[in-house]
């Protein structure tokens, strides 16, 4: 059985960024509703259940055909906001760096690949925008680089061979309740919420995979 982590932060912690019913809502209903259909998904399966769920999406397509769709989207719904709780922080602890933003050996290879931290946000903040319908936008790192992605529903980069190191969760459900249609104010503000030590930590941990 998989079972919904607890947040790593109180619901009310992103504020104003990410407001607290948004995450109560997201987390308590839409994450837990994630976890369940997996779980029910996997019912006839339990051997598979020993599986971090992360795994099953690497290995998504050896996988019984009967249940391969549910987790695509159940499977990947549950590991992906598991991934998009971890890489968010408080803004008061993001504030312990001088100037919020990459840190560590990753900061080197944004400014490498993309010019400096501004392009970066720039061209991951478009995609996240752009993306049409229900998805995320992510930063992964793929043979030794970095990459700006996006996947539809809940597919995740997993299943492509990419490790993620950052993701936008930019399905409606993510940010409605608080900005409405405008998709684009809650891709400025999460950038005030990124917990750069652990996306640094994901990157340094991609290196040595
Ligand atoms: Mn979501």
């Amino acid at each position: 059985m998989y079972t919904l982590p607890k947040l790593p932060y109180d619901y009310n912690a992103l504020e104003p960024f990410v407001d607290e019913a948004t995450m109560r809502l997201h987390h308590g209903k839409h994450h837990q509703a994630y976890c369940d259909k997996l779980n029910a998904t996997l019912e006839k399966y339990p051997d598979l259940m020993t599986n971090p769920a992360e795994e099953l999406l690497v290995k998504l397509n050896d996988l019984p055909e009967e249940i391969r769709v549910g987790v695509r989207n159940f499977g990947g719904g549950y590991v992906n906001h598991n991934f998009f709780w971890q890489i968010l922080n408080i803004p008061k602890e993001n504030n312990l760096l001088d100037q919020p933003g990459p840190v560590g050996g990753l900061a080197k290879k944004i400014d490498e690949q993309f010019g400096s931290f501004a392009d970066f946000k720039e061209q991951l903040s478009d995609r996240a925008i752009g993306l049409f319908g229900s998805g995320w936008a992510w930063l992964v790192f793929d043979k030794g680089k970095l990459a700006i992605t996006t996947t539809i529903n809940q597919d995740s980069p997993l299943s492509l061979g990419q490790i993620s190191l950052l993701t936008i969760d930019v399905w409606e459900h993510a940010y409605y309740l608080k900005y409405q249609n405008r998709r684009a104010e809650y891709v400025e503000a999460i950038w005030s919420v990124f917990n750069w030590f652990k996306i640094a930590e994901n990157y340094d941990l991609a290196l040595k995979s």
